[in-house]
């Protein structure tokens, strides 16, 4: 739908700020046109600078430097164009779904009798239809992320900006928001001319978006722009997604990766099987926010094992799982946080299990497993039947040891469930069909 009209441009923009009695570059030398039709994600580690921007295209900062044209026109105060969508957007709790819509129309100017069925248009088209009477304490977080949206529409923003809208919300729910935000973006059943949302999930970012802008910190900046021209719906699992998905990948560990991981094959496919390491998800969210917290995010490994108490056997193993997911590098005797190891030490739980989930889809021993459930009848299948396909690749114990690391992480990345007392394992509803989106 892009027909190259240029609704906002960044110029030149930079932006200091003061911490303490220094002042630093948060954004330097930005650079940036959104056109008219177009769907934008800005992806980047947390601190580079995205919420930054967003304030100042929505006119809520002016920069230190450089000029916002929109329309052309160069921006004073406040953008009445555009609107924001923060992660968690903030309601009335005293007043109800309808009410809370209605007063965004209020403030807007629409009269008395026109807010009642603007509002309950709106309601209908981000599906809370029957909610109107309800209260925020009555929704789930989804539904009231919703209530956030239809309140953002209610404004009908030429620019719609989403400050990672989906990342405080459930898989589920966020999966469902991404459709039907989607659905009222490419049915133009919204006024909305451009969207630019950030957002550090890649996959959501190439599942929506038309264009990413790929930015970096220290200074904030932007390192990369790359079109994605797939049509929609979009198929997370198709060979040109998964592509994408790792070039962007690549592109945000930028040059700190050395040569690619060797991730091995899956059992039945020519090569070697690479094991599991033996590390709970648990232990590699301590590590992750141990480095987190060093300077440059960096480690001497041969220190590690007593600066945090434990064997070095055990330090190996995490470093490897740290690496082997893309986490972190290793480097003459150093290892340092990629910026995806970064974003995973800073975000929230749920933001965590879904970077998560990307990273392991990609293990060729957790893709043969799920597609073994995919594959099974109720995609489930009993522990032992795993446990003995695995044999033929491992020797038992190590075979038992492989699949307790897998319900390990693939429940925590919500991709499987595992019944305890019955032994089954099960693939989640997330990961179970080819979702039309
Ligand atoms: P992001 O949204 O990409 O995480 P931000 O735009 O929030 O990044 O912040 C960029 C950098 O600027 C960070 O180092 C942050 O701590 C700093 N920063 C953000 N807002 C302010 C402010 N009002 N004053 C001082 N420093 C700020
Ligand atoms: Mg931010």
């Amino acid at each position: 739908m892009t027909d190259q009209k240029p609704l906002l441009q960044l110029i030149h923009v930079q932006q200091l700020y003061t911490s303490g009695r220094r002042q630093f570059v948060a954004v330097q030398d930005v650079n940036l046109t959104i056109n008219e039709g177009e769907f934008v994600a800005l992806l980047g580690p947390s601190g580079c600078g995205k919420s930054t921007l967003l304030r100042i295209i929505t006119g809520l900062r002016r920069p230190s430097e450089g000029r916002v044209l929109y329309r052309g026109i160069p921006l004073e105060g406040v953008n009445p164009y555009a609107t924001i969508v923060f992660q968690t957007f903030a309601l009335f709790p005293w007043l109800t779904v309808q009410e809370n819509v209605e007063l965004a129309l209020r403030a807007r100017g629409v009269p008395a009798e026109e807010r009642k069925p603007r509002a309950l248009d709106l309601i209908d088209r981000v599906g809370l239809d029957g909610f109107e009477t309800a209260y925020p304490r009555e929704l789930s977080g989804g539904m009231r992320q919703k209530v956030g949206f239809a309140r953002a529409m209610a404004v009908e923003p030429e620019l719609l900006c989403l400050d990672e809208p989906f990342s405080a919300l459930d898989v589920l729910s966020a999966e469902s928001l991404r459709g039907e935000l989607l659905e009222l973006w490419l049915s133009g059943k919204i006024p909305t001319r451009a969207i630019l949302m950030v957002t550090h999930n890649i996959e959501e970012a190439i599942l929506m978006a038309d264009r990413l802008i790929i930015m970096d910190k220290d200074p904030g900046r932007i390192v990369a722009e790359m079109p994605i021209a797939l049509f929609h719906p979009r198929q997370r699992k198709s060979p040109e997604f998964q592509d994408l998905v790792d070039q962007v990948y690549a592109l945000l560990a930028g040059q700190t990766q050395p040569e690619p991981i060797e991730l091995g094959s899956a059992p039945g496919e020519p090569g070697r099987t690479r094991a599991l390491p033996q590390i709970t998800i648990n232990d590699l969210a301590g590590f992750l926010e141990y480095l987190n917290e060093q300077p440059n995010y960096r480690a001497d490994i041969f220190h590690l094992p007593e600066d945090l108490g434990v064997d070095s056997d055990h330090i190996l193993r995490l470093t490897e799982t740290a690496e082997l997911l893309g986490f972190a590098t290793i480097e003459k005797g150093d290892i340092q946080l990629t910026p995806l190891g970064e974003t995973f030490a800073q975000a929230s739980i749920l933001a965590r299990k879904e970077i998560f989930a990307t990273r392991i889809r990609r293990l060729p021993l957790m893709r043969w497993l799920l597609n073994l459930l995919r594959r099974a009848e109720e995609n489930t299948l009993d522990w032992e039947v795993v446990r003995t396909a695995l044999e033929l690749e491992f020797p038992p114990d190590e075979a038992e040891r492989q699949l307790d690391i897998l319900i390990d992480w693939g429940r925590y990345a919500e991709l499987l469930a595992y019944d305890d007392n019955r032994g089954l394992l099960t693939l989640e509803p997330a990961s179970v069909p080819e979702r039309a989106m």
